[in-house]
């Protein structure tokens, strides 16, 4: 038998992105009475899309994990009431990276096939094709999730032990795969089109190989699908889930400041001057946003300030999306083109350029039409220089030209088959998502922070009682279901705090 917290008991959380719509469903489900500010007029956060012209451009998701049944982050969606309503479409690859000579790496999520595939691309590297479908497979039953089940705020010394068991397995993984990234594993290949590919091939040149390994090894246990229908509606079942449990949200609700007095949170004043009390306050929001200008600067340990020196890495990104009158469905989904001269795009020069289309997912375009993206990093500098001045415009309509006209070269004839396009900058996430510098996922993550990811970073603040943060800047690296755990470790921490049980119920 379990109790619930008292209902006079109110949380308020700013920001309705994936980390505070769970925290507010996880706060509704242990009986608090909970409130969400959201300066947007829609749920989700960076876990969005958007419609031009009938055509569905998705900002987010590329694989979920917790898509399939019984695997990790599974339960933590039947409980956001994502699943089992909504239909995950699997890929049996991740990405292909060409040359213009025609070699073709493809990241096969299935080990075996993979290291097929790379002893056929280079005999010279099989040994590293074997090595790395271990990798894959050593991760396919690691349970990511465990490194938050439990705050590590709230971990008694039995959750340690267990947790150190699960953990041993891996332990030896872990250092072997967690310490390179991407750009120096591709170093150790012969064979010089693999060495320029395998950067490439997972997004970012530094991503971690255990992260990359086991976004293969998830694909391939069938548990980081495409949830049908794109981000923005994954973002919308939870936002259905948040209000049928009695949940309220304020939308165009823009926090200004978090209320303290007396060394404790009490409540959120919003833009509008209108002010709301609570006993809790959590901020799901941006990071940078949340301590330096939402609190105030005596309330934020030095400590804390210093991760935004600009020391630590971010992940700016441009996104490029074409509505075309053409079926792409018989091309691979996502493709990186390595090219021979660079392509100058705002300021930078482009040795490879990533082309993705949403095909697999019928409801994003009319039959017989595609949704066509290019995504590129960008340093955020050169867009907020340019911002609000006409040039920002120019720089968005040039952006799109020249990377059509590459896409010409790819597709002959889909310059005239282009319906509507539409570029989206830095300046644009920031815009409508709060985030320091449009960052996709808050910290990048790296070698760097690959430690921070592990060990946790502080969710409280030490002069600021009954205050947490959750979200992907208290997580780095992001994603869709860390974030969300990271709002239900809010309210496991909230529950602790009132001597409450916790209660994860599915919907
Ligand atoms: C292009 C792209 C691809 C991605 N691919 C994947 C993927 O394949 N898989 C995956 O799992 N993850 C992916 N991610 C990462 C993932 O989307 C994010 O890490 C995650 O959605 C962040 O959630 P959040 O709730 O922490 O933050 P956010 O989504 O940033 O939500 C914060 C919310 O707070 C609101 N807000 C900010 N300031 C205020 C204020 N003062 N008052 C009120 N509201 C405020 C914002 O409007 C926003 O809605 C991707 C992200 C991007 C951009």
């Amino acid at each position: 038998m379990t109790t619930s917290l008292k209902p006079s008991k109110t949380v308020l959380i700013i920001g309705a992105g994936v980390a505070g719509l769970a925290a507010g469903c996880y706060a509704q489900m242990n009986g608090l009475r909970s409130k969400i500010f959201e300066l947007h007029d829609l749920p989700g956060g960076l876990c969005t899309a958007w419609e031009r012209k009938g055509y569905i451009f998705d900002g987010c998701i590329h694989y979920l994990f917790g898509s399939g049944e019984g695997q990790p982050f599974n339960e933590l969606w039947k409980e956001l009431g994502v699943l089992p309503g909504r239909a995950m479409i699997d890929h049996a690859e991740f990405m292909r990276v060409s040359d213009s000579r025609g070699k073709t790496l493809v990241t096969y999520a299935d080990p075996e096939h993979l290291a097929q595939h790379i002893a056929e691309l280079s005999p010279a590297d099989a040994h590293l094709g074997k090595e790395l479908a271990d990798g894959v497979r050593t991760f396919c039953n690691f349970d990511m999730s465990i490194l938050q089940q439990k705050p590590k705020a709230l971990m008694t010394a039995q959750d340690w032990r267990d947790f150190g068991m699960k953990m041993t397995p891996y332990l030896l993984p872990l250092a072997k795969w967690g310490l390179v990234e991407a750009q120096d594993y591709a170093k150790r290949f012969k064979d010089p089109f693999l060495q320029r590919a395998w950067r490439h091939v997972f997004g970012w040149a530094e991503i971690p190989m255990m992260a990359a390994l086991s976004v293969l090894a998830y694909m391939h246990t069938r548990n980081a699908g495409f949830p049908s229908g794109g981000s923005l509606e994954l973002a919308r079942d939870i936002e259905r889930r948040y209000l049928a449990l009695g949940g309220e949200i304020y939308y165009k609700g823009q926090v200004e400041k978090i209320l303290v007095e007396d060394g404790r949170a009490v409540g959120v004043r919003l833009y509008n001057d209108e002010v709301h009390r609570g006993d809790y306050v959590i901020s799901a929001a941006d990071g940078r946003g949340t301590l330096f200008d939402l609190l105030d600067e005596e309330h934020v340990p030095g400590k804390m300030k210093e991760l935004y020196d600009g020391r630590l890495p971010l992940h700016s990104m441009l996104q490029v999306s074409y509505g075309v009158d053409r079926d792409l469905s018989a091309e691979p989904h996502w493709a990186t083109y390595l090219l021979d001269e660079p392509l100058l795009i705002a300021g930078e020069a482009y040795r490879e350029i990533g082309v993705k289309h949403y095909c697999f997912d019928p409801s994003l375009a009319s039959p017989g039409k595609s949704c066509l993206v290019v995504m590129l990093r960008t340093p955020y500098s050169y867009w907020q220089r340019i911002y609000g001045r006409r040039l920002y415009d120019t720089e968005q309509s040039q952006v799109a030209d020249i990377l059509l006209e590459f896409l010409e070269g790819l597709y002959p004839g889909i310059r005239s088959q282009v319906e509507v396009s539409d570029v989206a900058t830095p300046l644009s996430y920031e815009r409508y998502t709060g985030n320091w510098q449009g960052s996709s996922c808050g910290w990048l993550l790296t070698q760097k922070t690959m430690t921070m990811m592990i060990q946790g970073m502080p969710k409280t603040l030490p002069k600021v009682e009954n205050f947490y943060m959750a979200g992907q800047w208290v997580e780095p690296g992001g994603s869709v279901p860390i974030c969300a755990m990271s709002g239900r470790n809010a309210i496991q921490l909230i529950c602790a705090a009132e001597g409450s049980p916790f209660i994860a119920k599915q919907g």
